[in-house]
């Protein structure tokens, strides 16, 4: 696995690998779009890129010493902050749903430590959009004062639940809801979708889906399958994008109409992050769905 493996978002890996070609590579990038549209996967492979012994063309080799441990996490040059990581380093019992200043305090001493392969420290932030505010205050004064061969590549859905003063301090590459016959190639194979798209949770989310089905023409169906689904608020969300990807967005051709029609989604999820009435937001949703797709208007 390398660059060349990233299905359907050519626009942000040409753009990568520009910046390693012609040494042009930033101190902060945010990848933004979508849930499990590759984001986290292509950070981990520019990641190996940056710091591959054999690199060619902006391509890693997958096969060097960085690869392998990138590959396997273990890289002592960089680290993938998520829960699970922040569980580990700060040793809760439970894990959080938001970033803790804590965190960004390691990642700042991290920054400070001499390298280990002589490149570059590179620090991945997934679920930016959960950074705490004093962690999000933090986290700028780092990004105001870059330390010298440190990247920070931030992930989050969407631009507009991150502070403006960070999303102006990065390099902002945008991924682009995967079309259908992308998604036919990762899906079959278990190993690569759970990397691709982000953790095996996701993937189990979207057998889940599978099994659901949705009548847009009765409201008594509408609201029962958004009291079973608002049940889990995590699988609320991540039905709602889903939907959006796969159902929503291929009804329109035209990217203008992608954009507004995202624009709408981010605000309903900034909704869902503050709403704790997840079925009335759901049936909103869904029925703004079914008129958008019967009427065709925005
Ligand atoms: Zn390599």
């Amino acid at each position: 696995m390398s660059l060349k493996h990233v299905l359907g978002q050519q626009h942000a890996v040409n753009i990568l690998l520009n910046e390693i070609q012609t040494k042009t590579v930033k101190h902060s990038y945010i990848f933004y779009g979508v849930k499990g549209v590759g984001k986290k996967y292509t950070a981990k492979e520019f990641a190996k890129s940056l710091l591959c012994q054999n690199q060619n063309g902006g391509y890693s080799c997958d096969t060097c010493e960085d690869c392998i441990k990138i590959s396997d996490n273990i890289h002592p040059d960089v680290v993938l902050v998520d829960f699970d990581f922040q569980q580990q380093l700060l040793q809760k019992q439970q894990k959080s749903v938001s970033i803790s200043i804590d965190t960004i305090r390691y990642i700042k001493q991290f920054c400070s430590l001499t390298r280990y392969s002589g490149a570059y420290k590179i620090i991945i932030i997934d679920q930016a959009e959960t950074l705490q505010r004093d962690a999000a205050n933090s986290l700028l004064k780092l990004l105001e004062e870059p330390p010298q061969n440190c990247i920070i590549i931030l992930i989050t859905t969407s631009l507009g639940l991150l502070p403006k003063t960070i999303v102006s301090r990065a390099e902002l590459i945008k991924f682009f809801p995967l079309n259908k016959d992308i998604l036919s190639q990762i899906l079959p194979f278990n190993k690569i979708s759970s990397t691709i798209l982000g953790s095996v949770e996701e993937h189990k989310y979207i057998e889940q889906i599978e099994k659901i089905e949705i009548d847009f023409n009765s409201l008594t169906e509408i609201q029962s399958c958004c009291e079973r689904i608002s049940q889990d608020k995590e699988f609320s969300e991540y039905f709602l994008v889903w939907l959006t990807e796969n159902f929503l967005l291929p009804k329109f051709e035209i990217l203008s109409e992608w954009d507004k029609i995202l624009d709408e989604v981010e605000n309903y999820i900034k909704q869902f992050r503050f709403n704790i009435n997840y079925q009335i937001l759901l049936e909103t949703f869904l029925l703004r769905i079914a008129l958008l797709c019967n009427k065709n208007i925005l």
